[in-house]
């Protein structure tokens, strides 16, 4: 809020004669209850009558001797005159300094013209202490609230939170690198950013929400949201509106990267208190977040996964899970048809949101995929799983799990640093590659892309195994299957579900049976729910089965509980 000039506070007010009379001055105040002052257009210029002043003097004096007066003996003939576009604050510096019986008169405002008009000091008073109020409550150069103001709102929104439910996000933003652009290009040009910046968070944030800055290159925004699950959304906007490059006086725009700490409350802290919460978070989004947010963990927990909707929502969660080391990983059986032993085991990524939901991975894989994540969540998968089996062979002994099945992503299996990274990974946890088995799904095989190939027979190379993901729906030529280095198809859960009722998918089921048999490769029916489908299975000559009817996806430890007992 800038200070305005004075004459937009000025209202009209009747200039009367220099010969006017106490009589003239009377009936005119009586006229008009409310104007403060009349004025005089004398020889020297211009004297104001001021009513109290006027009213005290004819109250002591009767009617009849007032009434003659010449209204030049009651009037101040040297008031304080102002141009009319002098600034408020400069005018006002002026009327404060008044001393004596003027110090409360009305202040007379020029024209260009050399028209006259007045301004009530008490107009002025009143909108000199909106200025100060404002400026007291908000940072001079973005004009945004500064610290008193966004503390003031964001207890005002964290008690209407408590009243009538939601929460309140309170979102740390600090710049990355600021200080180096203030001193490569200068404090003007650090000052023009940083007004850049804050209209641009503005504009982010909603009608209500609040954005202001705490001082240097830290801003927050504050928001109410329904619940948790409208952070990451919330995140990812306010990084989103920081992502362009900033126009610099002196060069090409410059990336201003943010980190961003977010903290949520329904009104049980304080807005201290959840601000410094934020903050935290921030530190920890500039110390290990590539996206560049991180989450507080005294977040009020609740269902949290409704993000799953917007993809940039889903990849900052996943990056956090990775960072926290939150992601788990589940194991499903499976077993082997004629004996019913457990052989190996699917190693499935679950991840927990802070209510303890999980979400499914068909979710997050593909965002990951969108993101450099998927090489993160894909080397985290592998090193945990491997690390697991080991921890299982330590309890275990020889009723451990005699491999694991990780699932590779289109992307992972086009990598061409992939047998590297898994080579280093068996190493490391001192895992014999024959124990690894990686599904590589139908639709990268179809693709038949030259840099997969590679991969898979540098995988043979190793000693690892290639299963065949989701086989039977895709268009794989049997001829391109007999060609690639691979060790098992795992026959894909919709043809299992219709193969009881279908002719049709049962012969197709049969065909890859009996496909393996010929180019000897093991087969596993995938999604095996019933009984009647374990049956058929085994009259189809089906080796091995994986599904609900076997086991569900499990904990590591609730596994070992599932193999101890068959061990016994
Ligand atoms: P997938 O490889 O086809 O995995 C099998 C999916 O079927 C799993 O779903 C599993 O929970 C589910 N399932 C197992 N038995 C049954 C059953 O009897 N009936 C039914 N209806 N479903 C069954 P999930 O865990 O949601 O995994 C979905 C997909 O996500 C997986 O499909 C896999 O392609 C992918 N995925 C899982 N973990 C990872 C990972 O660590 N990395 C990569 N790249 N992808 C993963
Ligand atoms: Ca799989
Ligand atoms: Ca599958």
């Amino acid at each position: 809020m800038d200070s305005k000039p004075i004459g937009a506070l000025a209202i009209d007010a009747p200039v009367l004669g220099e010969d006017a009379t106490c009589g003239d001055i009377q009936r005119v105040f009586r006229r008009q209850p409310r104007l403060s002052g009349i004025l005089l257009s004398t020889q020297e210029g211009i004297a104001l009558v001021d009513r109290a002043a006027f009213d005290a003097l004819t109250l002591r004096e009767s009617r009849e001797t007032a009434a003659d007066r010449p209204a030049l003996e009651v009037a101040d003939p040297n008031p304080l005159v102002i141009p009319d576009d002098q600034d408020l604050l400069d005018a006002s510096t002026h009327v404060l300094e008044r001393r004596g019986p003027s110090l409360y008169e009305d202040v007379v405002v020029q024209g260009p013209d050399g028209s006259v008009r007045l301004v009530p000091v008490s107009r002025m008073l009143a909108e000199l202490t909106q200025l100060y109020r404002h400026q007291a409550r908000h940072d001079v150069l973005t004009g945004l609230a500064n610290r008193t103001l966004v503390l003031e709102r964001l207890t005002a929104m964290l008690s209407r939170a408590a009243r009538h439910g939601g929460l309140v996000a309170a979102l740390f933003i600090d710049l990355d690198g600021f200080k180096r652009i203030n001193d490569t290009h200068g404090h003007q040009a650090g000052d023009r950013l940083l007004m850049h910046v804050a209209q641009r968070l503005r504009d982010a944030g909603r009608t209500h929400d609040l954005v202001g800055r705490l001082g240097g290159d830290e801003f927050v925004l504050a928001a109410t949201v329904n619940n948790v699950d409208d952070l990451p959304g919330l995140a990812s906007r306010v990084v989103d509106a920081l992502e362009e490059p900033f126009p610099i006086e002196d060069g090409p725009a410059v990336r201003v990267r943010a980190s961003v700490g977010v903290a949520a409350d329904d009104g049980e802290r304080t807005a201290d208190e959840v601000l410094r919460l934020a903050d935290n978070a921030m530190y920890s989004a500039k110390r290990t977040s590539g996206s560049g947010v991180a989450f507080a963990h005294q977040l009020p927990s609740s269902p949290y996964a409704a993000s799953a909707s917007d993809d940039r929502a889903m990849a900052i969660l996943l990056e956090q899970a990775l960072t926290d080391g939150t992601l788990r990983l589940a194991y499903q059986p499976i077993v082997d048809l004629e004996t019913g032993a457990l052989t190996r085991v699917e190693v499935l990524a679950r991840m927990p949101l802070p209510d303890g939901e999980l979400v499914p991975p068909d979710r997050f894989v593909a965002v990951a995929e969108q993101s450099d994540l998927i090489d993160r969540l894909g080397r985290w998968v592998l090193a945990e799983s491997l690390d697991q089996l080991m921890r299982w062979d330590q309890v275990l002994g020889t009723s451990a799990p005699a491999g694991v099945s990780v699932n590779l992503s289109p992307l992972q299996c086009q990598d061409p640093h992939l047998p590297n990274i898994i080579g280093d990974a068996l190493n490391r946890a001192g895992i014999a590659p024959d124990r690894l088995w990686v599904e590589v799904p139908e639709s990268v095989v179809t693709l038949d892309d030259p840099s997969m190939r590679r991969a898979l027979s540098e995988l043979d190379q190793l000693g690892v195994r290639v299963t065949i993901d989701d086989f039977g729906i895709g268009d794989t030529t049997l001829g391109r299957i007999a060609e690639l280095p691979i060790h098992e198809l795992k026959i894909d859960r919709s043809l299992i579900s219709g193969f009881m009722t279908q002719p049709s998918q049962r012969q197709v089921v049969r065909m890859i049976v009996e496909l393996g048999r010929v180019l000897d490769v093991s087969v596993v029916a995938e999604g095996v729910e019933t009984g009647g489908q374990v049956r058929l299975l085994r009259v189809l000559g089906c080796p091995a089965a994986q599904g609900y009817r076997f086991g569900r996806p499990m904990w590591a430890n609730d596994l070992r509980g599932h193999l101890t007992e068959l061990a016994s």
